[in-house]
């Protein structure tokens, strides 16, 4: 069960989360830092990059004032009240203590781990005053990840079994999303909203019943919630489908979340702690086939249109350019050919200008930013026909720069200008949502 930033985002929402959690089922709990938290440590990092440690060291005494309060609220004895305070104190002044020397990547990393470990303590120690038995995981001892950042399934394995030999089997466990160790053993994370990915990382390695996203919305929705108004709750989606809206922009979800669970086939369930007994959604194998399903979409993409005469009815030209792409490292999201050239997306800007010189030895090239990827998840069965007219009708204002169809089932891809995003999701849940 992987309860979010705003499920622990207040003392009271973490108190309400004990009847959550205290069925007599065997459950570890994976919990983010409380909302706010985790930028606010980016911030602190950042003004440590630019040199700035006194604006640090006031932004850090900020964030610990806050948590002084929490605890204030968070705890009903006078004894817990002070240990608590000398936890937020140990943690704070670990973070201070960056603001005295120079600041490195390794560092920053360390800080920003902080906000998990706070929560759990926290969550952990109330749980204490409450007299409900329960043990804390330090992720740390077994969340690993590769040379390539992928999650060492054998580490983790051998890790957290070990881990929970420590504890009797009926010990309700806690422990923290985010935060991992990388391959040479130092402090580390899952990027941003790795939560969820801990939590279905986890529950592959332990080949659990269920694993159990906790957030602030009732289960996934049709639409990105953020930008259009009347978006509906999707109740059931298979593994393909929500892996394809994940890794296409749906914040609900962090795009790798799905992938653990689907090699496992363990069902996914998506539920609202301001809620609970809304039912939520279902991701399973199993696929309900509906004409559209849903939209997400996806920003900060960079386009590379790349043009040679030497593509015209060669082989081995596609291959050219994606060894570029590989070499560096750098996925690519979406490509489309025509006999001319080819154009490829990628969500990671690192080595952009590297590529960008690389593929000029092969042709011309033009590089945009700023692009979006606007995903439809739906029924495109190659041998149906007449549902993705209704996309082209509700986007005829809107100008598509790539279009991306075929490469599977149950996904039609579209590349547009950033700042035409929120229009295009209006458009289309107008036209293929009725809403
Ligand atoms: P948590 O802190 O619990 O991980 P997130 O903010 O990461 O929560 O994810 C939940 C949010 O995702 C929702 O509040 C909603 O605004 C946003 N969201 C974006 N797309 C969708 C979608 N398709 N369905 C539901 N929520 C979505
Ligand atoms: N606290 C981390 C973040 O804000 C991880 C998470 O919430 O899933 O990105
Ligand atoms: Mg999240």
């Amino acid at each position: 069960m992987k309860f979010g930033g705003t499920s622990v985002g207040s003392p009271e929402r973490m108190k309400a989360l004990i009847p959550l959690i205290t069925d007599p089922e065997k459950k570890i709990v994976v919990l983010s830092a409380m909302s706010g938290t985790t930028n606010a440590l980016v911030e602190i990092t950042d003004l440590l990059y630019a040199d700035n440690a006194n604006e640090a060291s006031l932004k850090i005494e900020i964030l610990r004032e806050k948590y002084h309060k929490v605890v204030d609220e968070l705890y009903d004895s006078e004894e817990f009240r002070t240990t608590g305070h000398e936890l937020i104190n140990s943690h704070f002044d670990y973070i201070n203590n960056f603001t005295l020397r120079v600041f490195t990547k390794l560092q920053e990393k360390a800080i920003v781990a902080q906000g998990e470990l706070i929560s759990t303590a926290l969550f952990h120690h109330l749980l204490k005053e409450r007299n409900l038995k329960s043990a804390l995981l330090p992720a740390l001892n077994f969340m690993r990840i590769d040379k390539d950042g992928e999650p060492d399934y054998f580490y983790i394995e051998e890790n957290i079994n070990r881990e929970l030999r420590k504890h009797p089997a009926d010990t309700l466990k806690i422990t923290q999303g985010f935060i991992c160790r990388n391959v040479f053993g130092e402090t580390d994370n899952l990027k941003r909203g790795g939560s969820d990915y801990s939590a279905s990382i986890i529950g592959a390695a332990l080949k659990v019943r269920e694993i159990q996203i906790w957030t602030d919305i009732s289960g996934f929705h049709n639409n990105d919630p953020r930008f259009v108004e009347k978006t509906s709750v999707i109740r059931e989606l298979s593994f393909d489908e929500a892996a394809e809206l994940a890794y296409f922009g749906a914040k609900i979800l962090h795009p790798s979340s799905v992938n653990p669970a689907r090699e496992k086939n363990i069902a996914v369930r998506l539920k609202n702690t301001m809620d609970p007994e809304d039912e939520g959604t279902l991701i399973t194998s199993n696929s309900v086939l509906l004409d559209y399903k849903a939209v997400a979409a996806k920003d900060g993409i960079t386009v590379f249109r790349i043009k040679s005469a030497r593509m015209l009815m060669a082989y081995g030209f596609l291959r050219k350019v994606f060894e570029i792409f590989e070499a560096y490292k750098t996925p690519i999201d979406m490509v489309t050919t025509s006999e001319v050239g080819v154009s490829l997306t990628i969500d990671n800007p690192q080595y952009l200008d590297e590529i960008a010189k690389d593929l000029r030895e092969l042709g011309s090239v033009e590089v945009e930013k700023d692009q979006t990827i606007v995903c439809i998840v739906g029924d495109f069965r190659t041998e149906k026909t007449g549902s993705a007219p209704e996309i082209f009708t509700a986007l005829n204002t809107i100008p598509l720069k790539m279009i991306s169809y075929g490469g599977s089932q149950n996904s039609l891809s579209l590349l547009i200008d950033t700042k035409n995003k929120t229009q295009a999701l209006r458009l289309l849940s107008k036209h293929i949502f009725n809403n």
